[in-house]
């Protein structure tokens, strides 16, 4: 019998080619102190943050420079100690031109961290409040600021947390690289997210392409009982939140729904680290952990880089790319974001790089459907997207609703999957956006 016999698992998803060798070995470097940095304000989800700083201020590495506008937003340090040269739009990853503070390197690097806490002894309130002042945000995807997700509704009742080590999109080794690296930090941060929600029980959700980080964190969870490590299959996309509550506590999160409404909090391994980070340390969230992996970037890495440094400056410390080379990629191949401008910055939540050539790139002749059902078989919440993307596409909101376009989390595994080449993800948010702007507008005239 297998030690990995008992992994859980979830109807659907796919296999892609993982590619994690190029790095999973490569111990995290910290990448050299940036000339220049560049702040998007709005490196969260939810309102932007408000500047505190003006043209030609000086600043020192730790140092806030902008604070949450209302109660979804955060606070923003600046990373380097220099000189405020620029308030105004800049590239972002995104690929909108965004509103960003840029600050050019001066001087030697002054830090001005926060006291240092005791991590037994803190309190819930001072841990929610710490979280806050350093500025964490999520590292799932939304980069949700953090202590937000540490102060859910009263009627809540919250269970447990799931820290999801899945780290499923292929290439990326950031999360695994910190399960094996900062074994110890990682399980006082996660004790210190227990406290701050009041929960007694946590579950360290990881797939089981990481024997290594497995036997690691079973070994360090065994004198705390209240931490579980639960092995998961490997499969896309194994750490989707829905799919981690499933095979984890075997909970459905319905449609419309979020975690919390059926007692769970999810949070991330890089999270967690930041939570250690800035109770233990004192650090505030100024710098970036990623991947940087591809074949067509001449020597693939871990790094840890200051946040708003830029993707040409990561690439150039990385080697530079290959003459193959065809597509930069923020984040993983599955749900990334294709970048077109090299000056856009590294933002907190970044946890890929990826420089793909021309045989990594899924990319072929687009044909009609061929109605085989291959979509259909790997949604692992049950939808029909090739008839999504087929009202999204002719703009029939109505149909693209009732089939529960909302509901579509944008993994990509449809597209992934279809033998016809159809941009199926893309014409999902498409139409998903559509339905949700004309959702808001209903309920605002109401
Ligand atoms: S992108 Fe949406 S429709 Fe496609 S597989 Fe993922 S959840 Fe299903
Ligand atoms: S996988 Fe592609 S070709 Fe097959 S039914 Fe879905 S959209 Fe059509």
């Amino acid at each position: 019998m297998s030690f990995f016999s008992i992994n859980k698992s979830f109807k659907g998803g796919v296999h892609p080619d993982e590619h994690k060798d190029l790095t999973e070995n490569s111990a995290f470097e910290l990448m050299p102190y940036p000339t220049e940095v560049v702040l998007p304000l709005s490196q969260h989800i939810g309102k932007p943050s408000k500047v505190l700083v003006k043209k030609r201020d000086l600043v020192k590495s730790g140092q806030v420079i902008a604070e949450p506008d209302g109660f979804i937003s955060s606070i923003i340090h600046s990373p380097i100690t220099g000189k405020i040269k620029d308030i105004g739009k800049t590239a972002s990853v995104g690929g909108r031109p965004q509103e960003a503070v840029t600050i050019v390197a001066e001087g030697e690097d002054e830090v001005v961290f926060m006291e240092p806490l005791d991590a037994d002894s803190i309190t819930a309130e001072l841990i929610i409040e710490r979280v806050k002042e350093a500025g964490i945000v999520g590292q799932g995807g939304a980069a949700f600021p953090t202590y937000v997700k540490l102060m859910p509704p009263k009627d809540k009742n919250i269970e447990c947390i799931i820290i999801n080590g899945a780290e499923c999109e292929p290439y990326l080794t950031r999360d695994y690289r910190y399960m094996v690296e900062r074994t110890q930090d990682l399980i006082i941060g996660i004790k210190l997210i227990m406290r701050a929600l009041g929960v007694k029980r946590g579950i360290i959700g990881i797939e089981d392409n990481k024997p290594e980080a497995i036997k690691m964190l079973k070994e360090a969870t065994s004198h705390h009982s209240e931490i579980k490590v639960e092995v998961l299959k490997t499969k896309y996309p194994q750490g989707a939140e829905k799919m981690l509550i499933k095979v984890a506590v075997n909970k459905e999160v319905p449609p419309g729904k979020l975690p919390l409404d059926v007692g769970v909090v999810i949070q991330n391994i890089r999270t967690a680290i930041s939570v250690f980070d800035a109770v233990v340390k004192g650090e505030p969230q100024i710098t970036a952990a990623l991947t940087v992996s591809g074949f067509g970037i001449k020597t693939p890495k871990n790094l840890i880089v200051r946040v708003g440094t830029t993707i040409q400056q990561v690439l150039d410390y990385c080697g530079g790319t290959n003459e193959d080379a065809r597509k930069v990629i923020v984040g993983g191949p599955m749900m990334g974001v294709a970048q077109y401008d090299m000056s856009a910055p590294v933002q907190k939540a970044t946890s890929g790089l990826l420089v793909l050539t021309e045989p990594e790139m899924k990319h072929s002749q687009e044909t009609n459907c061929l109605r085989c059902g291959a979509c259909v078989d790997v949604c692992a919440l049950n939808l029909i997207p090739k008839d999504l993307a087929k009202f999204s596409k002719a703009g029939k909101w109505d149909e693209a609703e009732a089939l529960g376009v909302t509901v579509c989390m944008e993994c990509g595994t449809c597209s992934y999957n279809c033998p016809a080449n159809i941009p199926l993800v893309q014409w999902i948010r498409l139409g998903k956006q559509r339905v949700i702007n004309i959702q808001r507008s209903k309920q605002n005239v109401s």
